[in-house]
């Protein structure tokens, strides 16, 4: 951000109305810059100005109309990929509409390195839907999302745990997302974009999930309020972050907020496609290993609990080979033994109750392979 080139200009002219700086729950640090990639003006807003919890929120605003994002990090304190690529998001310049950044929602918390801040509260609980969120600082953020109105909100964060359809065994390596096809449709596309572009570890594919229901543990995610309250698509974006370096980590964050800006407030993925310094993610490299996903029909399958007598269809298409093409799709289904079907596709007919684990095989054109399992089950 090159704030010395700021020259003085009127905020709310510029925005068009942050009533929050009239009312008090914010104020302006920073005025409008002209960016010199475009034709982007800058704001700044300060929250909870003058406490422990002051945090400043980014205001771009392209040259162009367009839909409104709001892309937050920093919910949890040791969350460091996550808010690290919100303060780069911060930065970056758009072609359209607006996008809110902020990226140390919870600077307590980042300051102490922990997940929650000094009285031990969990930020991102404090977002009922249909109430007053739970602290100052949640209201204080609060005021700034439902000013923005945004169409999207997408909010960064790590995990220790990976995801493997239940949420409360683990989230890392998931984009949640809010219900709607849309919003399904965009995480999808997001999580094999960043997959494909920047993961070679078969293990860390990037999968989605959609939002707990309401009243469904977790509750109180700003992600899930902006989306039940405010109608927009939520995103939450989960990295693992034990073992894998932080700059691969923000890399991930930023490629899946870039692509869910993409054709919205970004018109083409150039930025997101640079070659990134240090990275351990060279999938251009003639060894990359090929990605096994499994999907089901019905979508849920791996989730609940099966009727008896249910035909579950395993869908293998979105797996692919980031330098190559996949010659084969090999099925197992049940505990061990060989891979004895093959296709694309196949029916798994659910006889009798209990667990019914499968397991994907596919192969490249280099005869390297990869797996991808799940379990169907009868049982609760
Ligand atoms: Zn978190």
């Amino acid at each position: 951000m090159r704030r010395e080139t700021l020259s003085r200009r009127s905020v709310l002219a510029a925005t068009g109305g942050w009533s929050l700086i009239t009312t008090g729950v914010a104020s302006v640090v920073g005025d409008t810059a002209r960016d010199d990639s475009g034709d982007n003006s800058r704001d700044f807003i300060v929250v909870r100005e003058g406490t422990a919890e002051e945090t400043t929120v980014f205001v771009t605003t392209g040259a162009v109309d367009g839909p409104t994002a709001v892309v937050v990090g920093g919910m949890h304190g040791n969350e460091v990929a996550g808010y690290t690529a919100a303060g780069r998001i911060a930065d970056r310049s758009i072609d359209a509409g607006t996008l809110v950044t902020i990226p140390e929602a919870n600077g307590v918390a980042i300051e102490r390195g922990t997940r929650t801040d000094d009285e031990g509260i969990n930020l991102n609980r404090q977002f009922p839907d249909g109430e007053t969120p739970g602290t100052r600082l949640a209201r204080a953020l609060w005021d700034v999302v439902k000013e923005s109105d945004p169409d999207i909100l997408i909010d960064l964060h790590e995990s220790t745990g990976l995801y493997a359809g239940d949420p409360m065994d683990g989230v890392g390596q998931a984009i949640f997302h809010s219900a709607g096809d849309d919003a399904t449709a965009a995480a999808a596309d997001a999580a094999d974009y960043v997959t494909e572009t920047r993961v070679d570890d078969p293990a860390l594919a990037f999968q989605t999930g959609p939002f707990s229901e309401p009243d469904t543990d977790p509750t109180g995610l700003l992600a899930h309020k902006a989306a039940r309250d405010l109608d927009a698509d939520g995103f939450l974006a989960e990295t693992r972050s034990t073992d894998i370096a932080l700059e691969t980590r923000v890399q991930w964050h930023t490629a899946i907020v870039d692509r869910l800006l993409e054709g919205d407030l970004l018109f083409d993925d150039g930025a997101s496609e640079e070659p990134a310094d240090g990275t351990d993610g060279d999938d251009e490299s003639p060894t990359a290993s090929p990605i096994a996903r499994i999907e089901t029909q019905p979508p849920s399958a791996a989730e609940a609990p099966l009727e008896p007598g249910t035909t579950v269809t395993l869908d293998a298409s979105r797996s692919r080979d980031p330098d190559g093409k996949l010659v084969a799709y090999e099925w197992r289904v049940g505990d061990d033994g060989p891979f004895e079907e093959a296709g694309e596709t196949i029916a798994v007919p659910i006889n009798g109750t209990g667990d019914h684990p499968v397991a994907l095989r596919v192969v490249d054109d280099e005869g390297a392979t990869a797996i991808d399992r799940l379990t169907l089950s009868t049982n609760c």
